[in-house]
């Protein structure tokens, strides 16, 4: 993947392809070239749904445990290939590659959850009449367009495509145009392991609106599913209203991260820390505000200053990275905007609050981790989305106080609570208005664990029970006896 200029081809009914156009994709970590995509727009856009709209007759027909046991050997390679796509992650996003391995072992667990999933799709015989019998049977929902960021190369497009397929849908992939190369990766194993011509296909490409719009206004593509920005995710439920398609949309976060007194103060402050700086900061459940209360504050602040400070920045490929590069000088731009904010509007800095320096960071977009104390509701870090590894700290008095502080933003995707007050813990995680509250759990992310936002955080869940539901029709069949 070093060698500049490889060339990469997208993917439409069983068949690697040009298309005339190649954009370029980036190292973050030093602004190397790693590969020449081709880049899909509109007629590629169009010929991927024709295809999966062709597949999907004989595809939803297929038994659910054929489905499953493809499922199951991607899910197997991309065990086997860890380390190979770890480093494909690593070059073209940044982070770490311990994370990156991370990120790939979970996508390849989604794929097996969903595979075991494939044949729990059950109905239900509901009492009705003497002269009636009423069944309830589930089906797929038919072609399924997926469009997925840059900052989970990997996990978001398994997120989606195993339980599409396993429900016995098609599906057509948009990845960010940042990182297509783990994407690819992905369907060279789909490509491999025997998945019928049609069933999967993948557009890479610089113009996500051009194609997006061809997929939104297809009364052909019955569902829409994304990860991404707030803001694209309106637009698309926008799109959607045309041809009222199914939506689930997995959006922006604002995760607070409320310390109680009473907790372990040791592994929630490993937790925030956890929590704020896996890459970088750029996850859409990476805590954003951190409430701690006034009477452990300083000593707690302390300790996470001091865990921040050891963090190590760098290369992802190098041993022994904890942080790596933001995506690209926008984000970089977009957190020294809000540090300034936060500073002038009375924050104090504790950690951090510059670029990297030193030659090993001049070619790549490092930010140093940073912390900032004294925030306050005016800042406009209390309310954007933060992507990028900046924590700033509150503090409360009263639980009440708290929760309510936490839950004055527009989104709702994740929470974090630390306590060891069983009263506490089930009042607060049911007052907290987030769709996934890990209590004493930093890491609350597992494909058992339903995923989904309240408010501006989205709609509908991934994994869980709740996945595959999300790619299935409700058919009721009344019959006169
Ligand atoms: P973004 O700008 O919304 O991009 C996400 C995807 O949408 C990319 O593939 C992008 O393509 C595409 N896109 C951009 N404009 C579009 C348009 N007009 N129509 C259709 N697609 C379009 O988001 P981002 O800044 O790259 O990603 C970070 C965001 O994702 C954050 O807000 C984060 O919280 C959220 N996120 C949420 C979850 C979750 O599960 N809730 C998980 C991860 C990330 P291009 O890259 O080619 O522009």
């Amino acid at each position: 993947m070093t060698q500049a200029a490889q060339l990469e081809r997208l993917y439409i009914n069983g068949k690697w392809q040009n298309t005339g156009k190649t954009f370029a994709i980036y190292n973050p970590a030093t602004g190397e070239l790693l590969a020449e995509v081709a880049d899909g727009g509109k007629e590629e856009a169009q010929a991927a749904i024709e295809a999966a709209e062709a597949a999907f007759g004989s595809w939803r027909k297929v038994k659910a445990e054929e489905r499953a046991e493809l499922l199951e050997k991607a899910a197997a390679l991309m065990r086997e290939r860890v380390d190979q796509l770890a480093r494909v992650l690593t070059l073209e996003n940044g982070k770490p590659l311990a994370e990156s391995r991370g990120e790939v072992t979970i996508a390849a667990r989604f794929l097996k959850w969903n595979a075991e999933e494939a044949r729990r799709v059950y109905g239900r015989i509901v009492p009705s009449d003497p002269h009636r019998r009423v069944l309830v049977i589930k089906q797929p929902v038919g072609v399924v367009a997926a469009i997925t960021p840059w900052n989970f190369p990997s996990s978001m497009i398994t997120r989606k495509l195993g339980p599409a397929l396993a429900a016995g849908c098609t599906v057509v992939l948009r990845p960010a145009e940042q990182t297509p190369l783990s994407a690819i990766e992905i369907f060279k194993i789909f490509d491999e392991v025997g998945f019928p011509k049609g069933v999967v296909n993948l557009v890479t490409g610089l113009r996500a609106a051009e194609v997006a719009k061809v997929w939104m206004d297809s009364p052909l593509v019955r569902k829409i599913t994304f990860t991404g920005s707030t803001e694209v995710g309106k637009l698309l439920i926008s799109q959607s209203a045309k041809t009222v398609k199914r939506v689930s949309m997995e959006l922006g976060g604002h995760a607070p991260f409320i310390v109680f007194e009473d907790a372990d103060l040791d592994k929630a402050a490993e937790g925030v820390v956890l929590s704020k700086f896996r890459n970088a900061g750029q996850t859409c459940i990476c805590t954003n505000r951190l409430y701690v209360q006034r009477n452990i504050a300083e000593k707690f602040e302390q300790k996470v200053v001091e865990l921040t400070l050891r963090l190590r920045i760098g290369n992802g490929l190098e041993q022994g990275v904890q942080v790596g590069p933001l995506i690209d000088s926008r984000s970089l731009s977009k957190v020294e905007e809000q540090i300034a904010d936060a500073l002038l509007k009375g924050g104090v800095l504790l950690a951090g609050g510059k670029r990297a320096v030193g030659e090993e960071f001049s070619h790549g977009t490092f930010y140093e981790p940073t912390v900032i104390s004294n925030a306050s509701r005016e800042m406009q870090i209390t309310h954007e989305e933060t992507f990028g590894p900046v924590l700033p700290i509150y503090r409360f008095d009263t639980e009440e106080e708290a929760t309510a502080a936490a839950n004055d933003v527009e989104y709702g995707l994740a929470a974090y609570v630390f306590t060891r007050d069983m009263g506490r813990i089930f009042r607060v995680a049911e007052g907290l208005d987030y769709g996934i509250v890990g209590v004493n759990d930093p890491m609350p992310v597992s494909p058992e664990i339903p995923f989904g936002g309240f408010k501006e955080s989205g709609l509908s869940s991934e994994n869980g029970l709740e996945g595959i539901q999300a790619y299935l029709e409700t058919k009721a069949v009344s019959i006169g006896i």
